[in-house]
């Protein structure tokens, strides 16, 4: 199992703690495996104030979008861009690389921009969720608390 695979399977029993069971036939809230009412353990989730809803990808989605932030991949490749190459002089004037390729070739820029997340996340520094890039160290933490609590 890859790191990223353990964090979703992480954060779907995060996901599952924190969200009520929820049955849609009786459309009420209910504790333990089994609704007491009609006995079914087909549960849709509830999170209070947010919603109901099948599965966890929603619940997930909602943690981490409310509670973390995403990265700025733009102004990591920029800073990136800098690092591996040098200024340019032109007359008076300087342009830094990341200036250059943003301006003259936005789509290779922006490209480049999506490489370098995904190459952040395969190496185990950032964390995809749904399009969505978080440290994955704050991923972790937020893990870790919601775990304790
Ligand atoms: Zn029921």
């Amino acid at each position: 199992m890859t790191l990223a695979q353990e964090i979703r399977n992480r954060l779907h029993t995060v996901a599952l703690k924190i969200a009520d069971n929820f049955c849609y036939r009786c459309y009420k809230v209910v504790e333990g495996d089994y609704c007491p009412t009609c006995r079914s353990d087909d549960f849709m989730r509830h999170l209070e104030s947010v919603g109901v809803e099948y599965g966890t990808d929603w619940v997930i989605r909602h943690l981490l979008t409310t509670r973390l932030e995403t990265v700025d991949g733009e102004e990591m490749f920029e800073e990136l861009l800098d690092e591996c190459y040098p200024e340019v002089k032109i007359g008076c004037c300087t342009f830094s690389p990341s200036q250059i390729m943003k301006e003259l070739d936005p789509i290779c820029f922006d490209m480049g921009v999506q490489e370098n997340l995904e190459s952040l996340a395969a190496g185990g520094q950032l964390f995809e969720y749904c399009g969505n890039y978080y440290r994955l160290e704050d991923v972790e933490d937020l893990i870790e608390e919601l775990e304790a609590d």
